[in-house]
């Protein structure tokens, strides 16, 4: 359930109706909503109750500063992947101890950074890795609590660009190797070893691969334990997916996965964390665009729209459905007609849907991209000197914009043109 409804035949993001806020910053634009990013978090803080708990926004998902400080304000962690999104976490207020680092490839300076501002645990991926944490951290006189992430080679049934679960996937260290590597973890200076690590991929719509990899990871918390570790926590990554049609049959409710998760460390006495991103910010964005032109072409129509493949890549990346709704509600009983649905950026590949059955636009109709409040604007680039789109974001009847357009000005002069030139 989002909070994108129409009203009086009008979309409306909560109490806003939306042609009122392409009026105000122009097409396209980025809307999202503070009802639902809150009723997202919560159905996982609910799922979770009566375990020890931390939900942290996967803040790859959605880093901007409004949003994550829409979470913090609930109590949210943040799961980081860069310095960036580290210094972003910060800059939202989310303290140290609420912040987790993973990624396969940490430098040097983003682990510095984030021994000194403070750091709930470092998810490591590997031993070269795990030799250099510890050489930082020692070099700093400090401890860095740390998980290992295992590759627990489950089959995600994702996408493959977003499954890491395999053992053909770049991500973690194979489970099969986890005791040898929890001992060098252990001999190491610098060092806590706290608990395990597991992400198995993204848009995951059934259960049964989590149980899976969570049942081999109850287990190996049983071995590691046996072993002499303490291990404490469980970090059982993101990945939940999220309903991208009407049409499509519902993944599983996070209720549903928050019980899996109870039935899988029950008896262990640990502290659990997810890392779920999608599922928190997808459906509390949309993007709005407007019809440039409508093209007749052989045998099928385009409808040229003003956003493009810069601004909302996942069509053209991962092959990636998202639904399309008119702003103004079409009357009952208008037909329907099929458009090639694309973008104005000089690629084939900058098509959002083919044979997408619409009712009628024309030229200057607004259309809504539903779950786009996921890996959209995080993904955006300037290619083709697009400027990045707005970001707004709606609460009740208060609209913000929470990053403006880029001005030509602003982009052009970022570049430096030598004086030697
Ligand atoms: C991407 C990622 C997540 C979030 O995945 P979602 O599918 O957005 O929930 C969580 N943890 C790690 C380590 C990730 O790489």
């Amino acid at each position: 359930m989002d909070h994108f409804l129409y009203r009086n035949g009008i979309l409306h993001a909560e109490d806003v109706p939306l042609p009122e806020i392409a009026a105000q910053v122009g097409t396209p634009f980025y809307v999202y909503s503070t009802a639902t990013l809150t009723r997202h978090y919560q159905l996982f803080k609910d799922a979770l109750d009566g375990v020890p708990n931390m939900v942290c926004f996967a803040m790859k998902a959605n880093s901007n500063q409004a949003v994550l400080k829409v979470l913090a304000g609930l109590g949210a962690g943040m799961d980081v992947v860069s310095g960036g999104e580290y210094a972003r976490a910060k800059a939202a207020g989310v303290p140290g101890e609420r912040i987790v680092f993973s990624g396969v490839g940490k430098t040097r300076a983003e682990m510095r950074a984030a021994l000194e501002g403070g750091i709930r645990q470092f998810n490591i991926e590997s031993e070269p890795e795990m030799g250099v944490l510890s050489e930082v951290a020692s070099s700093m006189g400090a401890t860095a609590p740390v998980t290992i992430r295992v590759n627990p080679d489950v089959d995600a049934r994702t996408h493959e660009k977003i499954a890491t679960g395999k053992s053909d996937n770049k991500f973690g260290i194979p489970i099969s190797r986890a005791k040898e590597v929890y001992a060098l973890a252990a001999s190491l200076p610098g060092l806590e070893v706290i608990g395990i690590d597991v992400h198995i991929g993204s848009q995951l719509v059934d259960l049964e691969p989590f149980e899976q990899a969570y049942a081999k990871v109850a287990e190996l918390t049983r071995m590691l334990r046996a072993e002499g570790h303490d291990i404490r926590r469980l970090d059982l990554g993101g990945g939940l997916g999220i309903p991208y049609t009407r049409s499509n049959e519902a993944p599983p409710l996070p209720t549903d996965y928050g019980a899996l998760i109870k039935r899988c460390v029950a008896g262990l006495d640990v502290e659990v964390e997810i890392e779920p991103g999608r599922l928190i910010a997808g459906n509390a964005g949309l993007l709005v665009s407007s019809v440039i032109y409508l093209k007749n072409g052989e045998g099928r129509d385009f409808l040229i729209l003003d956003a493009a493949m810069n601004d909302l890549i996942r069509p053209s990346m991962y092959g990636a459905y998202h639904d399309i709704d008119p702003v103004v509600e079409p009357a009952p009983g208008a037909g329907r007609q099929p458009y090639d649905v694309v973008g104005p950026v000089c690629e084939s590949g900058d098509t959002f849907a083919k044979g997408r059955e619409l009712p009628p636009l024309v030229s200057g109709d607004l259309v809504a991209f539903r779950s786009a409040g996921a890996y959209g604007a995080v993904m955006s680039s300037e290619y083709n000197t697009r400027p990045l789109i707005p970001e707004v974001l709606v609460k009740g009847d208060h609209v913000a914009v929470i990053r403006p357009r880029p001005t030509f000005d602003e982009i052009i002069n970022r570049d430096i043109v030598p004086e030697w030139l």
